[in-house]
C-alpha cells in the first residue's frame, strides 16, 4: 500500500471501514506530516492534534462496533479559519480576531463533525478572504509547496497548500471572487465553488453575503464530490439557503471518470477568448491542450457570447467592498476580539476607531474604505446601483449561454502561482488572479478548478461553469478531464525539501 498520506479521501475511507487501517493511524499520519513540513508551509494557524485524534478514536471504536458511520468517517480535514469552530480559535486570520474563541459552530462545521470526519486544524488566509496570495493574513505568510518563493493563492492558500503538501487529504474553503478555485489552480488541486445557497453561509464569518460560499478543496473531483455532498444542503438558519435536493455530485464525478463526454456541449466565452492574450502564453497553451482533451472525449464546443463580463471585475470590486463594509461594521472592539485605547482616557467612539485603525490590515481598510464611499448618500445609485444592474446582465448572460451549452470552460486564472511581493504593491494587479472566477459568482451558478497541466513547472488549472444547482456537470467534466491523465498533478505532490517537479504529468499533459 502507499504511504497513508499519499491515498485519497476515498481510498482512506474505504481502508477505514474495512478495517485495513484505523482512523487514528490515518489522522496521525497526516499530524506527523504537518510536524514534518508545515514549519516551511506555513498552511496552519491552529493544530488540533488532541481533538482529531479524539473523534478518530470514536470512530475506531464505532468501525469495531460494526456501526457505518458514512462515507468519509474517520477522513480527517482541515477547515479555512474564516469557518467558526466552536472551542478552537477562529481569527479569519486578522488581528482582530486574535484570541477569539467561538461558542457555536458553523453549520458546516456541524456537518463535518456529524460526518465524524477529525479537524485537523485552520488554515492561513488572506485577511476577511480578502486577496489572492494569502500576503494579506495578519500573521504569517503560506507558501506554495511547488515552490516556495510563490504564492500558494488566496484567499484560501492555507488550505489549498495543506491538501497540495499532504497535510490533510481535504479541506474547506470559501469562495467569495474566486478563493477556492485560484488557489485550487496555483497548487495543482482540486476546489468547487458550490451553487450559492446551497452549502450555509451560517457561522462562516461574513465578507461579502451575497457572494460568500463555502466548498471543498481535495486532490480530486470524486473526493471534492464527497465533502460536497457531506456539506451541502438547506439550513434554516441561512435566510439564502436554497430548499432543495443537492445535486448528485458523486454519482456525476464517478460517470465523469469512464472519459465519455459525447453528446455534451462546452461553452467557450467569446470575450475571454479575445483576452488570452494578455494572460501568461504557458497559462492559455495547458488551457488548450485541455480543451483538446475534453473534444477527444466527446464534448463538443461552442463559442457563447457574454458581453457583460467584460464588467464583472469592477462590479465585483463595487458589490463586494460595499458587503463587506457593512459586515465588518460589527467589529468595534466591545463585541469581539481586540480592544485598544480602553484606559479611561479616550471616548467610546475612540476606542472603537483605534480598535480598528489597530486591528484591520491595509487591504481591508481598501475595502471598507471603498465600500463606505459606494453605498454613501450622494454615491449609491452611481456606483453600488449601478453595479448591482450590471449584475443582472452578467445573470442574463449565463443563462442566455446555458440555453446553448451543457457547461462553460475557461482557465481558471491568467497567471501560475506568482512571487512573493510581485502584486502586493498595486491591488488591480491582484485583483486580476479572479477575472474569470468572479462572473460566476455574481451569477450564483457553480465552478469548479481541476488541474490541466503546467507551466514553467507550476500548476495551471481549467475553471468548469455550470447552471444554478447544475454543480453535478462541472463535476463530471472535471473527472473526465482527470481520467486523461495517468498520473494526477495533485496525486504526486512535490517533496517540500527537494521541491521536485513531476515529470510523468508533464508528459502526459501535452
Ligand atoms: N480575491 C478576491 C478578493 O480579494 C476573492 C476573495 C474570495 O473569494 N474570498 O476579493
Amino acid at each position: 500500500m502507499s504511504r497513508i498520506i499519499d491515498r485519497t479521501a476515498a481510498e482512506l475511507a474505504a481502508d477505514i471501514r474495512e478495517g485495513r487501517l484505523t482512523s487514528v493511524e490515518v489522522t496521525t499520519a497526516f499530524l506527523d506530516r504537518i510536524a514534518a513540513v508545515d514549519g516551511t508551509v506555513k498552511a496552519f494557524l491552529h493544530v488540533d492534534r488532541e481533538g482529531a485524534l479524539a473523534t478518530a478514536a470514536e470512530v475506531d471504536a464505532a468501525v469495531a462496533a460494526g456501526q457505518d458511520l458514512g462515507p468519509l468517517a474517520g477522513v480527517p480535514i482541515a477547515v479555512k479559519d474564516v469557518v467558526v469552530t466552536k472551542g478552537l480559535p477562529t481569527t479569519a486570520a486578522s488581528k482582530i480576531l486574535e484570541g477569539w474563541i467561538p461558542p457555536y459552530d458553523a453549520t458546516i462545521t456541524e456537518r463535518i463533525k456529524a460526518a465524524k470526519m477529525p479537524i485537523l486544524g485552520k488554515t492561513n488566509m488572506d485577511e476577511f478572504a480578502m486577496g489572492s496570495s494569502t500576503e494579506y493574513s495578519a500573521f504569517f505568510k503560506t507558501v506554495n509547496p511547488w515552490d516556495t518563493g510563490r504564492i500558494p493563492g488566496g484567499s484560501g492558500g492555507g488550505s489549498a497548500a495543506a491538501v497540495a503538501a499532504k497535510m490533510a487529504p481535504l479541506a474547506i474553503g470559501t469562495d467569495t471572487g474566486g478563493s477556492i478555485r485560484q488557489p485550487g489552480a496555483v497548487t495543482g488541486t482540486f476546489g468547487a465553488k458550490p451553487t450559492y445557497g446551497s452549502n450555509s453561509r451560517y457561522g462562516l464569518i461574513a465578507f461579502s453575503s451575497s457572494l460568500d460560499t463555502p466548498g471543498p478543496v481535495s486532490r480530486n473531483a470524486l473526493d471534492g464530490a464527497l465533502l460536497h455532498e457531506v456539506i451541502s444542503g438547506y439550513d434554516p438558519r441561512d435566510s439564502t439557503a436554497i430548499d432543495a435536493p443537492v445535486p448528485p455530485v458523486v454519482e456525476a464525478a464517478k460517470t465523469g471518470a469512464n472519459g465519455d463526454l459525447s453528446g455534451l456541449k462546452l461553452g467557450v466565452v467569446k470575450e475571454f477568448e479575445s483576452s488570452y492574450d494578455k494572460a501568461e502564453p504557458g497559462v492559455v497553451e495547458a488551457y488548450r491542450a485541455g480543451v483538446e482533451q475534453l473534444v477527444k472525449l466527446g464534448a463538443e464546443i461552442v463559442e457563447v457570447s457574454c458581453p457583460s463580463f467584460t464588467y464583472a471585475l469592477p462590479t465585483y470590486y463595487l458589490i463586494a467592498p460595499s458587503e463587506a463594509s457593512s459586515n465588518l461594521a460589527r467589529y468595534d472592539g466591545v463585541r469581539y476580539g481586540l480592544r485598544a485605547g480602553d484606559d479611561g482616557q479616550h471616548s467610546l467612539e475612540e476606542v472603537m476607531s483605534l480598535t480598528r485603525e489597530a486591528g484591520f490590515g491595509p487591504e481591508v481598510k481598501r475595502r471598507i474604505i471603498l465600500g463606505t464611499y459606494a453605498l454613501s448618500a450622494g454615491y449609491v445609485d452611481a456606483f453600488y446601483g449601478k453595479a448591482q444592474l450590471v449584475r443582472t446582465l452578467i445573470k442574463q448572460d449565463f443563462e442566455k449561454a446555458f440555453e446553448q451549452v451543457d457547461a462553460i470552460i475557461s482557465p481558471t486564472t491568467p497567471f501560475i502561482a506568482f512571487k512573493f511581493g510581485e502584486r502586493t504593491g498595486d491591488p488591480y494587479q491582484m485583483y486580476l488572479a479572479d477575472l474569470y472566477t468572479i462572473p460566476t459568482n455574481l451569477y450564483g451558478g457553480p465552478g469548479v478548478s481541476v488541474p490541466v497541466g503546467l507551466s514553467e513547472g507550476m500548476p495551471v488549472g481549467l475553471q468548469v461553469m455550470g447552471p444554478v444547482m447544475g454543480d453535478d456537470i462541472t463535476y463530471r467534466v472535471a473527472a473526465a478531464l482527470e481520467s486523461t491523465q495517468d498520473t494526477l498533478l495533485a496525486d504526486t505532490a512535490p517533496e517540500i525539501s527537494a521541491n521536485l517537479r513531476l515529470t510523468a504529468f508533464d508528459e502526459k499533459g501535452k
